[in-house]
């Protein structure tokens, strides 16, 4: 599947005469990397390629089957777990002996942040040494953590978010039942990644953002207290809350500085943010900022965290601001 956003791209990758040893797929989490580089892979291995794979010969319909023996998944064993030494080994054996087809070897290697020391040392083996006719394709989530040993080993290759119109058009004809306004909502929701939409979509994310936002005009209007609200908001997740309330206080200090109406967010939020930003300093504002982002990197770490206790301690940071 190549994306209408990706199309550009997709004719770059393909119109070169040389291929290199390894690629870097880099770009946030939802816009189709991992669909690229399997249409890339297959395109590779393909025996009658034209803009895509044919998907008739024999290695498309290998490929098809998910038995064809010259290409290599590399994931970790668990979902979500750190890719383990042991699965590298199993690529480097891959990768030494030679092609089945007389074609590439090809490798698929996503999300490569999740690799641990020892095994990111041993792919970096693999990316010095490139062994015969074989072609790695890396996709990060968040190239700024990996190592520079094995970025600069690899061509990089930017995966950028699509154009307004383009998810505009996108999302549209995936749920035609939306509003323009919903659909305003869940791209920013979804920080302009249109596969993410889908997602949050199953989740109730709409519902969801409406208990947060209606909840904390009560809460800021006094008609509920800390408690309850935290008790309200338990159904949504924490993280989501979390990055909620820092893109209010954010735009709160934004607006403050700039008086500028474009960088108000949501709507079902901007008046909040404009009513706090006359009524607080500097100094405050930021102070809740920094909280909010210390606790947001313990969430992410998934550090030991008592989730109710937490989230009380965010209400009240955000009804001091009121
Ligand atoms: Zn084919």
């Amino acid at each position: 599947m190549i994306y209408p956003w990706q199309q550009k791209l997709w004719q770059k990758l393909i119109s070169y005469q040389q291929y290199g040893h390894a690629y870097l797929f880099h770009g946030a989490q939802g816009l189709g990397k991992s669909e690229l580089i399997r249409e890339f892979a297959y395109r590779l291995l393909c025996h009658n390629p034209g803009n895509v794979a044919c998907s008739v010969c024999k290695s498309c319909k290998l490929l098809q089957a998910n038995t064809h023996p010259d290409i290599f998944y590399l994931k970790p064993l668990e979902e979500g777990k750190e890719i383990g030494i042991d699965e590298v080994r199993k690529l480097i054996l891959f990768l030494s002996k030679t092609a089945n087809f007389a074609g590439y070897k090809v490798v698929i290697a996503e999300q490569i942040e999740l690799l641990n020391r020892n095994s990111a040392n041993a792919l970096l083996k693999s990316l010095e040494e490139p062994a015969g006719k074989s072609i790695l394709l890396l996709t990060t989530n968040q190239i700024s953590s990996l190592l520079p040993t094995i970025t600069s080993r690899c061509l990089k290759v930017a995966c950028d978010y699509p154009s307004s119109a383009e998810i505009n058009s996108y999302i549209n004809e995936k749920h035609p039942d939306l509003t323009a306004e919903q659909i305003k909502d869940l791209i920013f929701l979804a920080e302009g990644s249109p596969l993410l939409i889908s997602n949050l979509l199953e989740n109730n994310i709409l519902e969801q953002r409406a208990i947060f936002s209606n909840g904390l005009k009560q809460l800021f209007k006094a008609q509920i207290n800390v408690l309850e609200l935290g008790t309200t908001l338990q159904k949504i997740e924490l993280l989501t809350i979390v990055n909620w309330a820092y893109d209010l206080v954010v735009r709160i200090f934004r607006y403050k500085v700039s008086q500028d109406e474009q960088g108000l967010g949501l709507a079902d939020t901007a008046q909040v943010v404009k009513y706090l930003a006359g009524k607080n300093n500097y100094t405050d504002i930021l102070k809740i900022e920094q909280w909010l982002l210390d606790i947001r990197n313990k969430v992410l770490r998934r550090a030991n965290l008592n989730p109710q206790l937490l989230l009380e301690a965010l209400l009240l940071q955000l009804c001091s601001l009121r």
